[in-house]
């Protein structure tokens, strides 16, 4: 597996901030940048047209708030929460030029083996994999990484944020999200012929694997695989001990919406609204809905972890993902490595 870093169009971005400031930024340069093709691939993954953005660019450090485009109609102020990291990258872009030289030195040859290792450790022996991309970018919205198109995209805006040592934290984000790019491709044979049942089963072990083999997890049975690594790294220390702590509520929940899909009651939309009000909430029992959530992963995380990872820690891979491409098989499964 070897992982392919494209930085190739912070430079010219860089350039065209410098040449703003300079007032000899011209509307081709911005419009030619956003043409380059990991920008291309930022527009496709949002579904948005490029001409608002090449305006807003060309207009970045006059523009007033109420100008500022939205990229997506789902989440209007995203580019104008997102507006004050690019004026701090107009009025220095060598901050941004220093962090991508290096991403460069970080992002090594040797870390990469160290992603890939980890990586390997957590996927079907039978995986088929080659290159996968990491698209970085100064990017024109709001997610700090997402996957798409089989590949894995980090924005470099939001890598501050991170903390003193991103290089502590960026190869497990690496892994994590390339975890998912490889097993998204792996089931996409097989995923879209499961029942409901199957596919709620399933559903948990997306986030729960990418923990356990990516962040060393810590669950509440579940066990952290790497004694070199801190449990939960790069994960929140708060919430993961508040998910763990709400596991056995969980197994009723994921009981009772089993006996639902089985009696009929349930179909695909209900089981997915259900999935993200319950499984992918991010606030406490003791948030208000409109407060700003205190979590940082959800039930989807902790729980999956507790339900695959338990298997894993009894029997291993092959039995963990015979399991992951046979839903039907899990409960039972985790039932006996209860018992071990
Ligand atoms: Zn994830």
């Amino acid at each position: 597996m070897k992982i392919n870093l494209r930085l190739s169009s912070i430079t010219p971005m860089l350039q065209f901030l410098r040449d703003l400031k300079s007032n000899q930024a011209t509307y081709v340069q911005i419009a030619e940048i956003l043409d380059h093709p990991d920008y291309d691939y930022e527009f496709r993954r949002y579904g948005s047209a490029k001409q608002p953005m090449i305006d807003y660019f060309i207009n970045l450090n006059t523009i007033t708030d109420a100008e500022i485009p939205a990229l997506r109609e789902s989440r209007p102020t995203e580019v104008l929460d997102k507006h004050p990291l690019w004026i701090a990258a107009f009025n220095d872009p060598n901050v941004y030029k220093e962090l991508a030289n290096k991403l460069h030195f970080i992002i090594s040859g040797e870390m990469l083996d160290r992603v890939s290792n980890m990586v390997l450790a957590g996927i079907p022996d039978d995986a088929d994999i080659d290159t996968i991309d990491v698209v970085c970018t100064m990017s024109i919205g709001g997610s700090f990484g997402y996957v798409y198109d089989g590949a894995f995209h980090i924005d470099i805006l939001r890598i501050p944020e991170m903390g003193e040592k991103p290089e502590m934290y960026l190869p497990l984000l690496l892994a994590h999200e390339t975890h998912h790019v490889v097993m998204m491709a792996y089931e996409s044979e097989y995923v879209d012929n499961f029942t409901l049942e199957q596919w709620f089963i399933h559903f948990f072990s997306g986030e729960g694997l990418a923990i356990k083999f990516c962040n060393n997890a810590q669950g509440t049975i579940s066990k952290p695989i790497y004694n070199h690594l801190p449990v939960n790294a790069g994960l929140d220390a708060f919430t993961m001990e508040y998910l763990n702590g709400k596991f056995n509520e969980a197994w009723v929940v994921f009981q009772k919406t089993l006996s639902s899909i089985r009696a009929g009651k349930m179909n695909k939309n209900d089981v997915w609204a259900h999935l993200m009000n319950y499984w992918y909430s991010f606030h406490t029992d003791y948030q208000q809905p409109n407060e700003a959530p205190l979590l940082q992963q959800s039930l989807a995380y902790s729980f999956g972890n507790d339900l695959y990872g338990t298997i894993y820690d009894a029997f291993g891979k092959n039995v963990l993902f015979d399991c992951v491409r046979h839903p039907e098989k899990v409960l039972d499964t985790f039932d006996k490595a209860l018992k071990i």
